[in-house]
């Protein structure tokens, strides 16, 4: 009886510690300070229980803020130009004296423990500036774990004041759709090539896309680039009309010369606004919600399953099963999750 008081009491405790900590960081990260929001995200990205206890009390504070922020998706292949697209960007944008967070998701740390986005050292004039807040992306994770991350660490940039949050991804496939399901704006960059541009791309994405930008149009490439947006423009036509009612625009820019920074922001302001007017803004931010609410739930359950060692027996012994052709793989997860669930009763 007295070990559970004492228990009792220590837990609470540590509840008041820990709701003070994430109070303490809130209240330092709503006032500008830096590392105060770069404690809370690596608290986010942690997988120790007590960090994610202290983290989700963040993000619930944060989520109180009230921002108006836009939050626009910006990808493209390895090499399209789109950290020199973001650094050209972000100063336009600085230079309106708006606050820019610039987060990445790189859907190839967890494969190869390395990255496309991390390695080099991109954007240096950019994260020299006084309102601008780069973090690159989470490693060691799930694609789906890095993307939930990034979501729940819009909130925390916004918290702090951030008005424009740019979240970058390599165009390498699954990551696209991730990002575009928490941005209110994604942006596809795209290369002009020697004819077979339309083949490049995966139409799905391209149909995603909020603007095309053929990135690089300058010196001997203008011209291609131009006839390339041409091309795209066209084939813009053939895809039915986005539920937002915008049409998608397809232009040129040179991020090393400055040309068309201004027209990519021009663009996104008629969108947030037209959206703002139909209702298609927060209707996209709702279900938006829904969407991490599942994909949440879903890490969730499939941790519950996979942590205990009894299951990966289970498991291994199933996939064993399916790969020699003894039982088909619907048969085998039927008969994993039927245990399962009278396993939870
Ligand atoms: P990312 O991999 O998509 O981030 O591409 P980068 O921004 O790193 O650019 C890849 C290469 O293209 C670099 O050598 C850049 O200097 C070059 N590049 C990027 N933007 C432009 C541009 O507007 N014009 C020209 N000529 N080169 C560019």
């Amino acid at each position: 009886m007295e070990n559970n008081h004492l228990q009792n009491w220590i837990n609470k405790r540590k509840e008041r510690r820990n709701s003070l900590t994430a109070d303490s960081l809130v209240d330092r990260l709503r006032n500008g300070d830096r590392e105060a929001l770069a404690t809370a995200i690596t608290l986010i990205e942690s997988t120790r229980s007590e960090d994610l206890k202290l983290a989700n009390a963040i993000i619930d504070a944060c989520l109180e803020v009230k921002n108006d922020s836009i939050r626009i998706g910006i990808t493209g292949v390895p090499g399209v130009g789109k950290s020199t697209f973001i650094e050209a960007f972000g100063k336009f944008l600085a230079e309106k004296q708006l606050k820019i967070a610039v987060l990445a998701i790189d859907p190839t740390s967890q494969a190869t423990g390395g990255s496309i986005l991390g390695d080099k050292t991109r954007m240096q004039e950019l994260s020299q500036l006084k309102n601008v807040f780069i973090r690159p992306s989470a490693a060691g994770q799930t694609l789906g774990g890095v993307a939930r991350k990034t979501r729940e660490t819009i909130h925390l940039c916004e918290a702090a004041g951030y008005d424009i949050i740019i979240i970058e991804t390599v165009g390498v496939g699954q990551s696209e759709i991730m990002v575009h399901s928490m941005v209110d704006f994604f942006m596809l960059l795209m290369l002009s090539g020697a004819g077979d541009e339309l083949q490049g791309i995966k139409r799905g994405i391209m149909e995603m896309a909020d603007a095309l930008v053929i990135t690089k149009s300058d010196g001997d490439n203008s011209k291609n680039a131009l006839s390339a947006a041409k091309e795209y423009a066209g084939a813009l036509h053939l895809f039915p009309p986005k539920p937002s009612g915008w049409t998608t625009p397809c232009f040129t820019c040179s991020a090393i010369e400055n040309k068309n920074i201004d027209k990519a922001w021009e663009h996104i302001e008629k969108y947030i606004s037209k959206t703002h007017q139909n209702g298609w803004f927060s209707a996209n931010r709702s279900k938006q919600d829904q969407f991490w609410l599942q994909e949440s739930l879903k890490e969730m359950i499939l941790a519950d399953f996979f942590q205990s060692d009894a299951w990966k027996n289970e498991y291994n012994l199933m996939e064993n099963k399916v790969t020699n052709g003894e039982i088909s793989a619907f048969t085998a997860a039927e008969l994993l999750y039927t245990t399962y669930k009278k396993s939870r009763k």
